[in-house]
């Protein structure tokens, strides 16, 4: 194996035939770590799983020894909102987030910042943001006691009033939060190419890690959303595709992966496949990042 540390990488698991399915089908696909959804993302309200759920899930987890576990936030909440009512709903689903990422032992929970409301700036919005994760940090401290999954903001394409274009947009939050210590950031790379961050050379890498050297420090950076996109360079549209088969390409991912093979690498990258099997995509993908890093180096 050589000098190398243990390879972590996974992809984002199905929680459609339950939490402990996206344990096995991670298991099944080789990985060594997973990302998943506690709930269907795309609802408000759900049914929270059972204590036993939870505890059949931290035992089969610590068995097939997969590690670290992401947990990904609903896609409905927008903190960055000024409207009241939307606003309150997030703040109420993303409570819950924190909690149930603390009550499954996640390492992480993903988060993307929102978008701020028609006729604000962005400032309201990031203020909004602030407002709703230092909340929820309050109470699920006050619940639970401490805290032991790190928040990390999710860099965007930036369509549309998104925040967390930039990493300096993203420090402003990490930095006006009171628990700045417990937030860390994760960088999706079909985010950062579709923003018009070139990472596929040399010079762009190193442009985006002094930014995120300069404003927030290389230690907070996590986790990698490895993933590739049919979106050019600085188009803002979010479209993940597989790996090396899309803008940023295989030379690309090389470059990519010189630099950030030793942290933990998620893929999104598309299924094409129903949820009720593993998909050969998503082995295809695995393989691929495998192949590119013994190659980059
Ligand atoms: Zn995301
Ligand atoms: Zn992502």
């Amino acid at each position: 194996m050589g000098v190398r540390k243990r390879l972590k990488i996974g992809v984002h698991c199905s929680i459609r035939k339950g939490h402990k399915n996206a344990l096995y089908e991670a298991y099944e696909l080789g990985c060594s770590c997973l990302q998943m959804f506690t709930h269907s993302p795309r609802i408000w309200k759900f049914i929270l799983p059972s204590e036993k759920e939870i505890e059949e899930f931290k035992l089969l987890r610590k068995q097939l020894g997969l590690s670290p576990l992401a947990i990904h936030t609903a896609y409905l909440p927008n903190p960055a909102s000024s409207i009241q009512e939307i606003y309150k709903k997030t703040r109420d689903l993303l409570l819950l987030e924190f909690e149930l990422a603390e009550m499954f032992s996640a390492d992480y929970l993903v988060m993307h910042p929102g978008s701020y409301s028609e006729g604000k700036k962005i400032q309201d919005g990031l203020r909004q943001v602030v407002s709703c994760i230092d909340y929820c940090f309050e109470k699920t401290i006050a619940k639970f006691g401490n805290i032991h999954f790190k928040l990390l903001l999710e860099n965007v394409c930036g369509n549309g009033r998104k925040i967390g274009r930039t990493f300096s947009e993203i420090a402003e939050i990490i930095f006006r939060s009171k628990f700045p210590k417990k937030i860390g950031i994760c960088i999706d790379t079909a985010h950062a190419f579709a923003f018009g961050y070139n990472i596929t050379t040399e010079e762009g890498i190193s442009e985006l890690l002094y930014e995120i050297k300069t404003n927030i420090g290389h230690k907070k950076i996590m986790l990698i959303h490895l993933n590739d996109t049919t979106s050019p360079l600085g188009s803002r549209i979010d479209r993940h595709y597989h790996i090396g088969k899309g803008c940023i390409g295989i030379e690309g991912f090389k470059t990519i992966l010189r630099y950030f093979a030793e942290y933990p690498l998620l893929l999104e990258t598309p299924k094409e496949t129903s949820f009720d099997r593993v998909s050969p995509y998503d082995k295809k993908n695995l393989d691929m990042v495998r192949n590119l890093i013994t190659h980059s180096q």
